[in-house]
């Protein structure tokens, strides 16, 4: 779908690691977010209408095109996310955007917060209000992840020695000109060294430069290898609170689990951090991995899942996420829709 979008000028702007393997139904089905919903939201944002086969066999639809349309309960908004447990999704009107004609990535090693408000929620928010439109993306890498990703990827590039045990960013840019980004780019890495916010920039030279950075970012495959059997975890939290909720993971993980290791990264801009914690090899440990992220939620301020979804691993901590009103909502939608409970058994609930 990309590339024939792209050959006409658009961009259909979900953007994941799984770009290749997964499809729109299941990015539809699973709200998948990726890369670029600091800008152009998750899947949901990109989603007109759709058609949908229904549990008893009916199908909704046809799939709505208008940008506006308030014509009732909005069936698309409700399907969209719910992980195929209300219907199976057989066609989509998707929103697609203008391809931009550039775009520019830097990686920037935070100098350590010596006080909240020097620290990568504050980053950001200086990329949100100074980068403005242009800002595309925000994937912040912790330095074990960094030096795993160099580690496993020698062929793809180095980095300076400024990024050694340092948190990184990596910022996209897009926008109409290049040179226009890198002028941008650069000066915005020269104001955040100034103030000592930074220590160390990549500020590339070209578009395959840049790709490397991404190379780096995308490097999961190799580090999950290392680490199997890992726990994965996609939490929603607020950026403020990042760096002390992985300090205190960490600091939880060496007293109860210290032979694992701890990858942490995320789509940062929009509040999603991930993280792989392994090898985690039996039920206990799993549990002290999944206790040592989950026990610092803050009920319904924060989510045990912002894009992957619920699925079976993550039903027993719904009710850290949704208040219990909410869940019972949820179940009277499917009880209404899937009285049988024929579709997708045992996910979400
Ligand atoms: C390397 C890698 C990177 C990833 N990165 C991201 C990321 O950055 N962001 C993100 O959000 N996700 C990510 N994912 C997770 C996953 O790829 C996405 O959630 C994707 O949208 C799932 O699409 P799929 O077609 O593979 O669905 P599947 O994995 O086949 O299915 C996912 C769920 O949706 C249901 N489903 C699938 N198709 C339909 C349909 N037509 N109608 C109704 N229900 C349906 C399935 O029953 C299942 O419950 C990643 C996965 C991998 C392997």
């Amino acid at each position: 779908l990309q590339k024939l979008v792209e050959a006409e000028g658009w961009m259909f702007p979900i953007d994941l690691g799984s770009r290749g393997s997964c499809q729109v139904g299941g990015n539809a089905a699973t709200n998948a977010g990726g890369c670029r919903v600091i800008k152009y939201g998750n899947t949901r944002a990109s989603v007109l209408g759709l058609e949908a086969v229904l549990a008893d066999g009916s199908v909704i639809g046809p799939p709505n095109k208008l940008v506006k349309n308030n014509s009732g309960y909005s069936l698309t908004q409700l399907l969209v996310g719910s992980e195929g447990t209300l219907g199976v999704i057989t066609r989509l009107a998707l929103k697609l955007v203008p391809l931009p004609a550039a775009r520019h990535s830097l990686l920037l090693a935070l100098a350590p917060a010596t006080t909240p408000e020097r620290g990568l929620d504050h980053v950001l928010r200086r990329c949100k209000f100074e980068l403005g439109g242009a800002l595309s993306a925000a994937e912040a890498m912790w330095p074990d992840f960094l030096a795993g990703a160099v580690a496993a990827r020698p062929q793809v590039r180095s980095l300076p020695a400024g990024f050694a045990n340092r948190l990184a960013l990596l910022v996209e840019l897009e926008g109409d000109r290049h040179e226009a980004l890198a002028r941008m780019a650069e000066s915005f890495a020269e104001k955040l060294f100034e103030e000592g916010l930074i220590e160390e920039a990549v500020l590339p030279a070209s578009e395959r430069d840049a790709q490397s950075l991404w190379q780096l970012r995308e490097c999961i495959p190799e580090l999950q290898a290392g680490i199997r059997p890992y726990v994965g975890f996609d939490l929603g939290l607020d950026p403020a609170q990042y760096e002390a909720f992985v300090r205190r993971a960490r600091e939880r993980l060496a007293r109860t689990l210290p032979q694992v290791r701890a990858y942490f990264f995320g789509h940062v801009g929009d509040g999603n951090l991930h993280a792989m914690i392994g090898p985690c090899r039996t039920p206990e440990e799993v549990r002290e991995a999944e206790l040592a992220l989950y026990e610092q939620l803050t009920p319904l301020a924060t989510c045990v899942t912002a894009e992957h979804g619920v699925g079976r691993k993550k039903k027993a901590y719904l009710g850290s996420s949704r208040s219990p009103a909410d869940i019972e909502a949820m179940k009277a939608i499917k009880r209404a829709l899937d009285p049988q409970g024929i579709l997708n058994p045992g996910r979400i609930f």
